[in-house]
């Protein structure tokens, strides 16, 4: 008999390694999904629906609170052109596949969010009668352009299928409660000059020169920490990269400056923008993107649950992720799931045991009530 690639009724780290050992670089998740919705599908208490390889299973316990567990099924590429890992015991970590040593699962997936899918898949498979009503996302295409991620898809196809009154997004947290996210922005600022011979200076303007006042606002500004929620979100205004320059002897006729805004969820896309474009007021500014964060709502009693089971211990969540796809459709959504994700894309990535472990203990007796 060969061995099934996957099998939910494993233990959890079982399934974690199982989902690594299952390549799913985005676009390429079919045979994942097809995996996972067989597997979905056994479950007489679900109803399973499929869009493209985004896979969903709902319960139907007509509770009073819906929520959405979701992970992405995806990964970045394979880090093959990175330099060799080894292990403690000398031993090379493979490019592909999971590899299990002492208290860690290492593999690419492994923290971003393989994990996260197998704690997810766990519930979805064991827990019959939730407290809560539960519809299980698994998706495609989060590491990439967003007009491709599942959730995009199916909130403009299916939006009656993301209806919930939260959603826990298991991406990696150290399995702790990271609350709303920041919005970030990235804009533009543009000088212009005359061209000069540089042995005639005094012929041109310097493009470059003139980026100078807006270098001195930045390294002065003092950026804002905003409470909400209890929560502390620290802002950030900061210049990401510079460039000018035509050849050594020309006064430069033009110079680029570029920021980015990572801004509290309490500030809107617009008054982002506006804080922007005025803090350059004397610049002519470009918005090249800018995406709002997504508030915490943690008053919302299915979250209260969760959080008052790790003793409240709830983190703001510093980067931007599909946390504020869910906020923007109206659903409050908190990131909680293992792994570190410091370690993320990196060729070591790995998701320590003991995570997997406590943070599907954690998912399972919520659920359980
Ligand atoms: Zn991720």
């Amino acid at each position: 008999m060969t061995q099934k690639l996957l099998n939910p009724h494993a233990d959890v780290v079982t399934l974690t390694a199982q989902l690594i050992d299952i390549p799913s670089v985005s676009g390429n998740e079919a045979q994942i999904a097809d995996l996972v919705e067989a597997e979905l599908s056994a479950c007489s208490w679900l109803t399973v629906e499929r869009l493209n390889n985004n896979v969903i299973a709902r319960t139907n316990l007509g509770r009073d609170s819906r929520v959405i567990i979701a992970g992405h099924l995806d990964t970045v590429p394979v880090a093959n052109n990175d330099k060799a890992v080894f292990l403690s015991a000398g031993q090379q970590l493979p490019v592909e596949g999971s590899t299990l040593s002492e208290d860690v699962l290492f593999g690419l997936g492994g923290c971003d969010m393989k994990g996260g899918v197998a704690v997810a898949l766990r519930a979805a498979v064991t827990i019959q009668e939730p407290v809560f009503d539960v519809t299980y996302i698994f998706y495609e295409c989060e590491e990439i352009e967003s007009t491709r991620n599942g959730l995009t898809k199916i909130a403009a196809q299916k939006p009656e299928w993301l209806a919930a009154d939260i959603a826990i997004l298991l991406e990696p947290s150290n399995a702790n409660i990271e609350a709303g996210c920041q919005g970030t922005m990235r804009a533009e600022i543009r000088t212009s000059g005359i061209r000069a011979h540089s042995a005639r200076a005094w012929m041109g303007k310097n493009a470059i020169h003139e980026l100078a006042e807006a270098l001195k606002l930045l390294s002065e500004y003092k950026s804002l920490s905003v409470e909400i929620d209890g929560l502390e979100y620290r802002e950030g205004l900061n210049a990401v990269a510079i460039s000018g320059g035509v050849a050594g002897n020309i006064i430069p006729d033009e110079g680029l400056l570029e920021v980015n805004f990572r801004y509290a969820p309490n500030r809107s896309a617009a008054e982002a923008e506006n804080f922007v474009k005025e803090f350059f007021k004397n610049y002519e500014v470009t918005v090249l993107d800018n995406v709002a964060g997504a508030l915490p709502g943690l008053d919302r009693p299915a979250l209260q649950s969760l959080i008052k089971m790790v003793d409240g211990k709830v983190a703001p969540k510093f980067g931007w992720t599909d946390v504020a796809r869910f906020s923007a459709m109206g659903v409050p959504a908190v990131n909680m799931g293992p792994g570190n994700p410091a370690v993320a894309h990196a060729r070591h990535e790995h998701v320590p045991l003991a995570q997997l472990i406590s943070c599907e203990e954690l998912v399972l007796s919520w659920l359980r009530g």
